[in-house]
Formats: C-alpha cells, sequence, structure tokens
C-alpha cells in the first residue's frame, strides 16, 4: 500500500514545504481519506485516477479544496476498492477514526482525536498493523487547549499508544499545527520512540 500526505503549502519555486495546514492522504494513487488539499496537491495524473474519498469529519482543513475537485468529477466518483472499517473517535463534531487494509497490508488513520478507546479496540482487533498515522495538534505546553478542541500532546499521544497491543508498525505523526511544529517535533522525539516519525508531506511511503 502506498500513501502520500499530500502537501499544503508550497515555497517560491513551487516546491511542497513540510508544514501541514490541510489533511489529504493519498492511497495507491486512487483513493484519498479527507480531501483539504485535494484539489491543489494531485498531479494531472493523480486527478485522474482518484476515484474514491472517505471524509473523516467535515472541518475546513479536512475538506478546504474538496468542492473543487468534486465540482470536475462527481459523475465519476466510485466506491472504494480498499476495505475500510470506521469508528467514531473523540472530536469536537463527529469523526470517524479508520482502518484501512488491501488484503495484504494494513494501516490505521485516527483522524483528529483526543482520548479514545474505540479506535484502539478496532486496531487491536485487526490480525496486523503496518502502519498508524495519528494526529499530534498541540505541544505539551498547550495541554488545555488540546483537551478543549479535542486534539492531542506528544504526553497524551504516548499514553494512548499504551493502549496498542501490536508492535512493530510504523507510527507517522500528522496534523501538526504549523506554528507549533519545532516545538512538536522535539516533544515527539523526546518520547524516545524509535518507529515514530513525523511524516513528510509530498513523500510516498510504501507497506
Ligand atoms: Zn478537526
Ligand atoms: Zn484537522
Amino acid at each position: 500500500m502506498k500513501i502520500q500526505l499530500l502537501p499544503s503549502s508550497f515555497d517560491s519555486q513551487g516546491c511542497a514545504t513540510s508544514e501541514q495546514r490541510l489533511t489529504c492522504f493519498l492511497i495507491d494513487d486512487n483513493v484519498t481519506i479527507d480531501a483539504g488539499s485535494i484539489a491543489i496537491a494531485l498531479t494531472d495524473a493523480q486527478r485522474r485516477s482518484v476515484r474514491s474519498i472517505i471524509v473523516t469529519h467535515p472541518h475546513m482543513d479536512h475538506i478546504a479544496s474538496l468542492p473543487i475537485f468534486v465540482d470536475d468529477l462527481f459523475a465519476e466518483l466510485e466506491e472504494p476498492h480498499l476495505r475500510m472499517t470506521a469508528v467514531p473517535v473523540n472530536h469536537i463534531v463527529p469523526t470517524v477514526g479508520l482502518l484501512v487494509s488491501d488484503g495484504k497490508t494494513t494501516v490505521g488513520f485516527s483522524s483528529d482525536t483526543a482520548e479514545t478507546d474505540e479506535f484502539w479496540t478496532m486496531l487491536n482487533r485487526a490480525p496486523h498493523l503496518d502502519a498508524l498515522l495519528i494526529e499530534t495538534s498541540f505541544p505539551n505546553s498547550m495541554h488545555k487547549l488540546a483537551e478543549a478542541a479535542k486534539h492531542l500532546t506528544p504526553a497524551m499521544l504516548a499514553k494512548e499508544l499504551g493502549k496498542l497491543n501490536h508492535n512493530g508498525m510504523d507510527i507517522l505523526a500528522v496534523h501538526l499545527k504549523p506554528a507549533y511544529r519545532d516545538a512538536l517535533i522535539s516533544e515527539l522525539a523526546g518520547l524516545k520512540i524509535p518507529s515514530l516519525k513525523v511524516m513528510e508531506p509530498g513523500r510516498t511511503y510504501e507497506w
């Protein structure tokens, strides 16, 4: 399974930058989870091949450019070929976390969430897990705001990972608020979890 976090901002040369302002994961070039940057970051070939879009919740950073994309392609959207299971997570609007499997590779997507249980139960029921993409929005010093906005800090993430029975999978932190990116990167490194990395927008990951 190939997964890319689509870039959401570009420098003056048109190259993708590492800040994540919008959420849109492209899977195997034909399905996306969320659609924040879908209309601005796909290549022409990807634009022609993406025909299924799963929206985890209707916050602007997850759907911002969807209307522009759908306007062109709505009539051609189809059911995903991938198998997806969705469970509610703990965010300020109804939001789902997803388990995505192509029969060989299985990946969990937390979407936006604070502490949650059903998501971890779903992951623990899967026979194996190759990768987990999980949000970490605010640094530890902003714990109160993270609780109010229903997001995770690195310290909360570490606690949540204690609910996971699988091990050995890659863990990719996403949804780092650009204003706190540096603090988040150092706090995530401070957790000393070797398989935990910050997901790079624009890079294709394969499992
Ligand atoms: Zn949200
Ligand atoms: Zn969000």
